[in-house]
């Protein structure tokens, strides 16, 4: 499929938010930029976080070392969770929509028996109330990720 083995050469989450970017194109035509990664500690049922109304979009770097073993399951979580954080970036607001079009847009770029599209229809996804955020916010210990967002990755916006 389209983007299986852009993902293979992916090395890092830089190289990974660009496939999802892409990958969202693809399918739903949208797009956008401005958006900053974190990682953090987040509580082990929640996979990231996108604070609404913020740029940001915080990974649980905790849950990504425990379930993500090897490379492949790795990439294939991260692609998976950045989606659909990216998703409520573009204002899908909608839990259950959010997870429809995650899986949609895995099945469309990489068939339905690829780990992204697997981790899209198991992934760890519980929403997290703005409450819940700041009552974990002390030991998140967040850091930012740097080179995470290229603009100039080669298409017209
Ligand atoms: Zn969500």
């Amino acid at each position: 499929m389209q983007l299986t083995f852009d993902l293979e050469k992916a090395k890092n989450y830089g190289d990974i938010f660009t496939l999802v970017k892409k990958a969202v194109k693809m399918s739903l035509g949208e797009h956008r930029v401005g958006l900053m990664l974190y990682l953090g500690n987040l509580p082990m049922n929640v996979g990231a976080f996108h604070p609404m109304g913020t740029n940001d979009i915080v990974l649980n770097k905790r849950l990504l070392k425990a379930a993500a073993k090897t490379e492949p399951r790795w990439k294939a979580y991260v692609f998976s969770i950045l989606l659909h954080e990216y998703l409520h970036s573009l204002g899908y607001a909608d839990e259950r929509q959010v997870r429809g079009l995650t899986y949609r847009v895995c099945l469309e770029n990489f068939g339905s028996s690829h780990p992204a599209s697997e981790a899209a229809v198991t992934g760890p996804w519980v929403t997290l109330s703005p409450e819940d955020f700041e009552a974990v916010a002390e030991d998140m210990d967040l850091e930012r990720v740097r080179d995470f967002e290229r603009i100039d990755s080669g298409y017209i916006i």
